[in-house]
């Protein structure tokens, strides 16, 4: 057989171009689902950043200040124009709490915290969690969050032929932690993995045309990672940027990809690290939440330390009352705590601060919501979207049932959803129409691992419900 030495040659090189191709090309990053518009994203993070600067300690140093924007701006540079909105406000701003943190509110105002300063071994680090949430900004995750916190029902609802899975959070879902002190925060800053992959790949690039190398972000990552292990929680960072997993891996593969520019110049990082010094100290998360103590004072009715271990329930039970609206049967050593349009019981060590969120880990909560719809399962469904507040990894975890609350037809909604403590706790959620037209509801919350034994205490506490409203 004659080979022909031309077209070999040529089919090689062929074969080569398309066998490289696909390897050398950085991931694309597409911007999720959203239903607002870029002037929304900066309209609700302008409004959430004046909060943010009213009840943080802001660093007003101007070094400080300087060089966290310089940073900023060289990585704004070179983010990709097509997702540079001429609409959005970038700020860059120093905060001095404790905490390992950095977080970008919609439409661009970016706050790092000076635990994230000190954790960072380089320049590279501090410009890579701001490339992350910058990458945030860029790929509107706030108000993708409230998209999808809104359909919650519809991807999940066309599959499984019911309606179903959702995120909620809010009134209801204070079993959920507050991700932070100001009111929008659980819905636009707490990210899936989904999102925060993509975070992590698109701030690898930018950081990488702004001339630092990406594998700085995973270091920075595992630097968290460590950190977080070591207080014996669940850090703020943590629990708003879920790790995805084989962060390290897939960020260091990414850098494989990417060309670095020229290096940026990072001669000022030990300069300003050592101007922290002449700053008051810094404060922490806790620190804080004790100065707040809302009004309504919900923390300050902890019932001890979600830290520590939950007992069993008691066998004795007592009842409560709930207004003219409903008795129950509840362990005789659960602690009741009521508020405005809801009351808890909860056993010792249920409900309380963790890491500087208040959080509901064990428990029960009835309560009263404005109902939308004569349907009940319409009715559900939009009072679960109504207080949806982006915990986006909230599920359903089983069929809805028809069940019974005090005689009326009622649905029962499994639920699972992310701990505070870590693992998954269970949540049930019960719903029936009042003789108004509103919706009574109760919810059933343990954390995974205790949710066997807690299931006949939840199902007495249940049949024990009289509704008593007078019609
Ligand atoms: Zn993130």
């Amino acid at each position: 057989m004659t080979i022909n030495k031309a077209s070999t040659r040529a089919a090689f090189l062929a074969i080569a171009c398309v066998s490289t191709a696909p390897l050398v090309a950085q991931t694309v990053v597409k911007l999720p689902k959203n239903k607002y518009t870029p002037q929304q994203d900066v309209q609700l993070g302008r409004e959430a950043a004046a909060e943010v600067r009213q009840q943080y300690p802001i660093i007003k140093d101007e070094r400080i200040a300087g060089y966290l924007t310089a940073v900023g701006d060289r990585l704004v540079a070179a983010a990709p124009p097509e997702l540079k909105q001429s609409v959005y406000e970038y700020s860059f701003t120093p905060v001095n709490l404790k905490e390992i943190n950095a977080f970008a509110l919609p439409g661009g105002p970016m706050f790092v915290q000076r635990g994230m300063f000190d954790a960072a071994a380089a320049e590279g680090e501090i410009a890579g969690v701001m490339a992350h949430e910058l990458s945030h900004v860029l790929l509107r995750h706030g108000t993708a969050n409230a998209t999808k916190a809104e359909n919650p029902w519809l991807q999940i609802g066309a599959l499984a032929g019911q309606i179903g899975g959702a995120m909620m959070g809010g009134q209801m879902g204070s079993m959920i932690a507050q991700g932070s002190q100001f009111g929008l925060g659980t819905l636009l800053l707490r990210y899936s993995r989904d999102f925060e992959k993509q975070a992590d790949l698109l701030g690898a690039q930018i950081m990488a045309r702004a001339g630092y190398d990406p594998r700085a972000l995973a270091h920075m990552f595992e630097t968290i990672a460590q950190e977080s292990k070591g207080s014996g929680g669940n850090p703020q960072w943590m629990s708003s940027h879920p790790d995805p997993g084989n962060r390290t891996v897939y960020i260091n593969k990414e850098a494989a990809l990417l060309t670095l520019a020229s290096p940026a110049d990072a001669s000022q990082f030990e300069p300003i690290k050592s101007t922290f010094a002449s700053l008051p100290a810094a404060k922490s998360m806790a620190d804080l939440a004790k100065a707040k103590q809302a009004p309504s004072g919900e923390a300050s009715h902890a019932v001890g330390n979600p830290a520590q271990p939950v007992a069993r329930p008691s066998a004795q039970y007592h009842d409560i009352s709930g207004g003219k609206v409903f008795q129950a049967s509840v362990p005789a050593d659960w602690t009741t705590i009521p508020s405005k349009s809801a009351i808890k019981v909860v056993p010792q060590n249920g409900y309380g601060e963790l890491n500087g969120q208040t959080v509901f880990t064990y428990g029960i909560e009835f309560g009263i919501a404005k109902a939308e719809s004569r349907d009940l399962q319409e009715a559900t469904k939009v009072w679960l979207n109504a207080v949806a507040q982006g915990n986006p990894d909230l599920r359903l975890a089983g069929q809805q049932q028809a069940v019974r609350i005090s005689q009326r037809s009622a649905i029962a909604t499994p639920l699972v959803n992310p701990s505070p403590l870590g693992g998954q706790e269970h949540i049930g959620v019960y719903t029936t129409f009042l003789a108004d037209g509103s919706l009574f509801y109760y919810l059933t919350i343990a954390q995974e691992k205790d949710a066997q034994a807690f299931q006949d205490t939840f199902r007495r506490i249940g049949e024990s419900i009289r509704l008593t409203e007078v019609r």
